[in-house]
């Protein structure tokens, strides 16, 4: 029995060497694909709920891997996260989607009032230079961050709650909107959000899920629908999948839904499309 239990300890040293050695591969891989520009961006539709027409579009990265194929965030975020490789992809992720964003306000007359939202993760929002570092790549891509909206996790205010109210307040200075992902799955109120000045609370998609069926989850969406009107914050549901969803969002004034009911993520070249033709204009 001894004997066994020592084995069994070498065995989960070796599964933890061989979890930080697959890590590692992966970081390593992770950098020279961020050298060699193997990101990037794919757009998805937010939509106006009360007009039916296009509000806006999330910026959401991808890395197209020379063996593995498209590999999507959730398996690399993390790991950028750990690293501190999502400082430079971040930094190229706001690049591409600026550039993107200023053709496209250059191009299309219905590009004028669209807004452009981009995904931060914990770490990049503690970067004490945030602010500083936007205003200068938004100046390089010759565009003005009036329509540029940051989503954050409620888990920045977890993490260092100084901090992150002192760069909430610099990015709203620049005229940066904030937006509140995911909520729903955390622990912050709404009321805690409206102090901060957030801009956007985006209902998470597990509550959307069974607003149909569950008249629990319906109840809690409706109420929280409810308070952001109260609280002078924006609404946005996500993950809307069908028609069923949209109509009881639209019977509880939701202002703002995505989803792929209405599209999934989209190449640059077919938002231009759309853009082309009279969707959102
Ligand atoms: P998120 O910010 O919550 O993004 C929404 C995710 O839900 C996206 O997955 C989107 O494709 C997916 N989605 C949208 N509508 C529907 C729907 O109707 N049904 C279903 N099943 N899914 C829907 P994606 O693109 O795989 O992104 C996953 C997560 O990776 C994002 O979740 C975000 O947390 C992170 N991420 C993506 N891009 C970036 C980025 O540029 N920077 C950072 N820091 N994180 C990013
Ligand atoms: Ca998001
Ligand atoms: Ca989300
Ligand atoms: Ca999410």
């Amino acid at each position: 029995a001894k004997r066994q239990g020592r084995n069994q300890v070498v065995y989960a040293h070796q599964i933890q060497d061989r979890e930080i050695e697959r890590r590692l591969v992966l970081e390593t891989h992770l950098q020279a694909g961020i050298q060699k520009d193997e990101f990037f961006v794919q757009y998805q539709p937010l939509m106006d709920l009360a007009t039916n027409r296009l509000y806006g579009v999330e910026a959401l990265v991808r890395w197209r891997h020379p063996e593995l194929g498209i590999i999507p965030p959730n398996s690399f975020i993390p790991i950028a996260e750990e690293s501190g490789l999502i400082i430079p992809l971040g930094r190229k992720i706001f690049e591409m989607a600026f550039a993107d964003f200023a053709a496209w306000k250059t191009n299309f007359a219905s590009a004028r009032d669209l807004c452009l939202s981009i995904n931060l993760s914990v770490k990049q929002m503690l970067q004490s230079n945030l602010a500083a570092d936007i205003q200068a790549m938004a100046r390089d891509a010759g565009l003005s961050l009036e329509n540029i909206n940051l989503e954050i996790t409620e888990s920045l205010f977890i993490d260092d709650m100084e901090r992150a109210v002192k760069t909430i307040r610099e990015l709203k200075t620049l005229g940066i909107c904030i937006s509140i992902d995911d909520f729903g799955t955390g622990y912050s109120s709404l009321k805690y959000l409206n102090q901060f000045s957030i801009d956007l609370v985006k209902i998470d998609k597990i509550l959307i899920d069974n607003i149909n069926g569950n008249l629990t989850n319906y109840n809690i969406v409706a109420s929280m629908l409810e308070l952001c009107a109260k609280l002078n914050l924006k609404a946005m549901a996500e993950g809307i999948e069908d028609i069923d969803q949209l109509e009881k969002l639209q019977g509880m004034n939701c202002p703002f839904g995505q989803g792929y009911y209405f599209a999934p993520p989209r190449d640059r070249n077919i938002i231009e499309e759309m853009l082309a033709g009279n969707m959102g204009s």
